[in-house]
């Protein structure tokens, strides 16, 4: 296997306004599709007097990928010289909101394309909405089908207008608009003649030109203590802090944090298990460390480095919660949150924002979390705890609710939050 760069990227937009037409183009225009496969499923429409529609191709597709091994239905490949993309399209919005918000997948990036002859519609807000809650930074708004609009330059800069007011009010900043028609190909991968008076990047330009994820290993060391060992022998009282490194790398001799209770040592030895012992680990490696000191800590502590960036130790946090719990998540109930390897009671402190899934609806006055809503709020812990960002590093900032002893939502955190009090 090659080593190229992934990037996932998520396209919304509401039905009609051109998604599929605008991951046809560039299946397309990026030589990823089969081949002969455009040319056939033209020559299909030919024969049966149907205009050729870049929906079928996805679905010709789609049929094709069914009856193979992956069946991965929301999923749609291209590469360009600079890496690999995967666009994620959202058609089960229940499915996709689930596996984003549980971090099973994610996205750098998202397109939200918008029909410029219809301009914005409730679901183009909805679907904003839904890239604030994913926390999604590199937002890029394609306006399409310009061509239906003679490639006016006002319609397009009144939608920018409009739709820039908008998604301001809801924390996100378009990186750029881009004048598109996506069935004839208009700036998506190649420049237009049509829009002169657009001096931007076209579509492919704009995706090659996102920042994506660093790499595990690139990032501040990180290793949830899943468990600490004594030796056997008689006299000997060193322990094994032991888990798996999440991110980053350590050696022996770096000094270590361990995060709530702030107790510091330095690294002696690093032992493997059934492996030979090493100097450095790295990030998806289970590890095993003595200490130059002897300080007690706990399973469920966070271990980091000294002199890196530190993760966030509060007990208040902003985060999304995707909730799949048969009884609403409720304010002030006692929850469990398992975070990295820490298990810790949580509340409710304050909803901000639902969504419904399964409907898109948006709800500012809901004071319960139902199955199946996406919902930003403000959590509480017992005590304080270590955790990161998601935007920072994505491993250290999910977490799931456990009620009852059932998992019963899972979530990213977006942020730590002062204690609006300190009552706790
Ligand atoms: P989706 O529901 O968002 O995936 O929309 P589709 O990609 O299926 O497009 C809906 C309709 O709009 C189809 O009939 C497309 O051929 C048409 N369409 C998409 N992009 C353009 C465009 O740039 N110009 C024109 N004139 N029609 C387009």
């Amino acid at each position: 296997m090659d080593n190229r760069e992934q990037m996932n990227i998520v396209i919304v937009g509401h039905v009609d306004h051109g998604k599929s037409t605008v991951i046809g183009r560039l299946l397309a225009d990026t030589g990823s599709l089969p081949e002969g496969k455009l040319e056939s499923v033209k020559e299909y429409c030919k024969k049966n007097s149907r205009p050729f529609e870049y929906a079928f191709l996805l679905d010709a597709l789609k049929d094709e990928q069914a009856q193979g091994i992956t069946i991965d239905t929301a999923r749609c490949f291209f590469k360009t010289g600079k890496r690999d993309y995967i666009i994620i399209d959202a058609p089960g919005h229940i499915e996709f909101l689930k596996n984003m918000v549980t971090g099973a997948s994610r996205a750098e990036a998202a397109l939200l394309v918008i029909d410029a002859k219809e301009g914005i519609r409730e679901n183009s807000k909805r679907h904003g909405h839904i890239v604030s809650m994913l926390g999604i930074k590199q937002v890029v708004v394609l306006v399409n089908k310009m061509d239906l609009v003679d490639f006016d330059n006002n319609i397009f800069n009144s939608i920018k207008s409009e739709f820039t007011e908008f998604l301001d009010k809801i924390n996100i900043k378009p990186i750029n608009f881009i004048p598109i028609s996506a069935f004839n190909g208009d700036n998506v991968a190649g420049k237009s003649a049509n829009t002169l008076w657009y001096e931007g990047p076209t579509v492919l330009e704009q995706l090659d030109g996102f920042a994506n994820k660093k790499e595990n290993r690139q990032l501040p060391f990180r290793m949830p203590v899943q468990d600490i060992y004594k030796f056997t022998e008689e006299n000997d009282d060193r322990r094994i802090v032991a888990g798996t490194v999440l991110s980053g790398t350590v050696k022996t001799g770096d000094e270590v944090v361990f995060l709530p209770s702030k107790k510091r040592s330095v690294i002696n030895s690093v032992e493997g298990f059934n492996t030979a012992p090493a100097h450095t680990v790295y990030a998806d490696q289970a590890a095993g460390f003595t200490l130059k000191t002897q300080i007690y800590i706990k399973p469920g502590e966070l271990m980091v480095k000294a002199g890196e960036t530190q993760p966030v130790l509060s007990s208040r946090f902003r985060v999304n919660i995707f909730w799949v719990g048969h009884v609403p998540l409720i304010k002030n109930k006692n929850y469990k949150l398992k975070i990295g390897t820490m298990r810790i009671a949580v509340k409710l402190v304050e909803i901000l924002n639902i969504i419904d899934a399964a409907e898109l609806n948006i709800d500012t006055f809901k004071d319960q979390v139902e199955r199946h809503d996406v919902a930003e709020c403000i959590l509480e812990t017992a005590k304080p705890i270590a955790f990161d960002a998601i935007s920072d590093i994505e491993l250290t900032g999910r977490f799931v609710i456990v009620d009852n002893y059932e998992i019963s939502g899972g979530g990213i955190i977006l942020e730590g939050v002062p204690d609006s009090d300190n009552s706790l």
